[in-house]
């Protein structure tokens, strides 16, 4: 090695060394704003200190009639849980909400009738800005042992996406969706900016996974955006002839 290299060599250690100093692991830490404290629930399906309690088996205070929205919900309230009245129709919240996570827990009647969309149809609107099924359906249904096109199955994004897997459990029993909901954006005239995201937890089991959807679900035709702000949710009062779902347990966390 000459001179010259060494002279190299050794500029090369020091700016090395100069760089090494200069990294501290401190340089990536991040200490405020500190997250809020939020205190759990007992277990992982009571509502954490945060939540805003949609239902609780007491009273029905946060849902109106769609039909009427100056009207208290009056689906039929018993030992604690809530079962659809198809005679009053949907029901939504007074609240509107734009993201936010939501657990809610609802139950196929034992002696379900039916078949196809016609076994224990309901659904959980996650936006409903509209009148009429105008919204974005999480589909409730009994798919433990009933054919049906897949995008309408229970944990389905409604004739949009199909659920990852069939995680329903027996008529009879309480099943869970945890929902991740991330509403659409709008430009200022009208256009979409961003669409509508949801991560749906049926049962526990990841059933969609941070799908974006095409628009509102539609019964019949191809879905397109309509601008709208913060929705209440809704849910479904089918028209099928089969016995009605139940619901308990609703909760949600605005994010
Ligand atoms: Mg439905």
């Amino acid at each position: 090695m000459n001179s010259k290299s060494i002279g190299i060599a050794a500029l090369l250690l020091v700016s090395s060394t100069t760089l090494f100093a200069q990294a501290k692991p401190e340089d990536t830490e991040i200490w405020s704003p500190e997250p809020k404290v939020v205190t759990p629930g007992k277990t992982n399906t009571d509502p954490p200190s945060d939540a805003i309690i949609l239902f609780n088996g007491t009273d029905e205070h946060e849902w109106v009639n769609v039909k009427d929205t100056n009207s208290t919900a009056a689906w039929k309230l018993h030992d604690g849980i809530l079962t659809v009245d198809k005679a009053v129709g949907d029901i939504e919240t007074k609240r509107r909400f734009t993201n936010y996570q939501l657990h809610i827990e609802w139950r196929i009647p034992s002696d379900i009738t039916g078949s196809g969309q016609a076994r224990g149809n309901s659904g959980v609107f996650l936006a409903s800005p509209g009148d009429g099924d105008e919204g974005y359906e999480l589909q409730v249904l009994d798919n433990y042992n009933n054919k049906t096109y897949v995008n309408g199955q229970a944990g389905s994004i409604y004739k949009q996406n199909p659920p990852l897997v069939n995680a329903n459990k027996k008529p009879g029993e309480w099943q869970s969706y945890d929902v991740i909901w991330t509403a659409p954006t709008f430009n200022a005239d009208g256009s979409l900016a961003t669409a509508a995201r949801v991560t749906v937890l049926f049962n526990g089991v990841l059933v969609q996974n941070n799908f974006s959807l095409l628009g509102p679900t539609l019964y019949i035709g191809k879905p397109a955006y309509k601008a709208h702000g913060a929705s209440p949710i809704k849910l479904q009062a089918h028209g099928d002839k089969s016995e009605p779902v139940s619901y308990r347990n609703i909760w949600v966390r605005p994010l």
